[in-house]
């Protein structure tokens, strides 16, 4: 058996025509839009993230702009620039960007986010509202494995109820940003979910939990984490994993928590690294500051959900491809 690629560069350009639209439709209402990133420091991988955000941004309509501050920067500074942007009027979404240098306390920096624009749902209140089931902002990671997972289903020709109610989802790795808000995700689509994390991997192993996994969702930042013994025969895998690894030839790329080449003969479906859910979760950041910009107009989170163009039926079934 060799499984079926779940291709997320086709899923974000899918994705990407509706954002279009919606960005377009905003601007024609007369409503303003603008993400805001905050650095703080240098760091490899976020600042690949803001390059991308930037060029996706600038493609789809949406004004950028980069708010940096040095790895010195103090708490009651960055607190500052997120109440300078608060305040924009031409600033609907704000992402502040992980890590932050240690001396800063993220989670004060995060309740500092008005939470009209907290387009990663990270201040306290949307996380509340979406452990709630009730999400204002889906944080863009977690809505993109859900994405990715709903229109291969379609592709797939499952009914997707039928098979979120029968299946069991095994979520590795328990961070705030990805991990918990997958978990509650999980919950909105009434399936069964079981979270594990590095305790277990310690202790009895991950295999136990993970090997009777109908969807394999994996966000623990570790390459290679799972491999063919780890995973079941029918599993569909999503790799959230993206870690630097040196090469032989002395260059950085890009790879998973997934070991793809032990895992992908053996299972139903899976996300390759590059090109699985990073690039989903770029465009629903974009999405997310639409829907912020709409919210910042007057509307309430239904109806901004609402005015969005719906994700899910533009995915065509020729975004999935045989491995080989
Ligand atoms: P994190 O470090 O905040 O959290 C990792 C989680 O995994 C923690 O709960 C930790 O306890 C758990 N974990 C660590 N080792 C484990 C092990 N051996 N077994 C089981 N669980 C283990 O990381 P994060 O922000 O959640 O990101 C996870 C990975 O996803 C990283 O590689 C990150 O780069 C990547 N990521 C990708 C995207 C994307 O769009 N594809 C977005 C965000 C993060």
């Amino acid at each position: 058996m060799s499984a079926e690629v779940i291709d997320g560069r086709a899923a974000a350009r899918a994705l990407k025509g509706g954002v279009a639209a919606d960005v377009a439709r905003l601007k024609a209402d007369g409503a303003g839009i603008g993400l805001a990133t905050v650095v703080v420091g240098e760091e490899y991988s976020s600042a690949a993230y803001e390059r991308r955000l930037a060029r996706l941004a600038s493609e789809l309509g949406v004004p950028h702009r980069r708010r940096a501050l040095p790895a010195s920067a103090a708490q009651g500074e960055v607190v500052e620039l997120v109440d300078e942007l608060n305040a924009d009027p031409d600033v609907s979404g704000i992402l502040v960007l992980r890590p932050l240098p240690a001396h800063v306390d993220e989670a004060a920096v995060f309740r500092a986010i008005d939470p009209r624009k907290d387009v990663e749902a990270v201040h306290p209140e949307n996380a509340g509202l979406l452990a709630l089931g009730v999400p204002r902002f889906v944080p863009s990671t977690a809505a993109a494995v859900f994405h990715l997972l709903d229109t291969w289903l379609d592709a797939a020709g499952e009914d997707r109820a039928d098979f979120y109610h029968r299946s069991l989802i095994v979520v590795v790795g328990r961070s705030n940003n990805v991990g918990k808000p997958a978990i509650s995700l999980g919950y909105e689509r009434q399936t069964t979910v079981e979270s594990v994390d590095e305790w277990a991997d310690r202790t009895t192993g991950i295999g136990r939990h993970t090997r009777w996994a109908d969807v394999l969702i994996v966000a623990a930042g570790k390459a290679g984490l799972i491999k063919a013994e780890h995973v079941g025969e029918n599993a569909v895998v999503i790799d959230v994993g993206i870690n630097p690894q040196r090469g032989d030839d002395g260059r950085v790329r890009m790879v998973g928590d997934v070991d793809y080449d032990s895992v992908a003969p053996r299972v139903r479906a899976i996300t390759p690294v590059p090109g699985g859910v990073g690039p989903v979760t770029d465009v629903w950041l974009v999405r997310n500051t639409v829907l912020a910009a709409r919210i910042l107009s007057g509307m309430t989170s239904d109806e901004a959900v609402r005015s969005l163009a719906d994700p899910s039926p533009a995915l065509a079934a020729a975004s999935f491809q045989e491995a080989s």
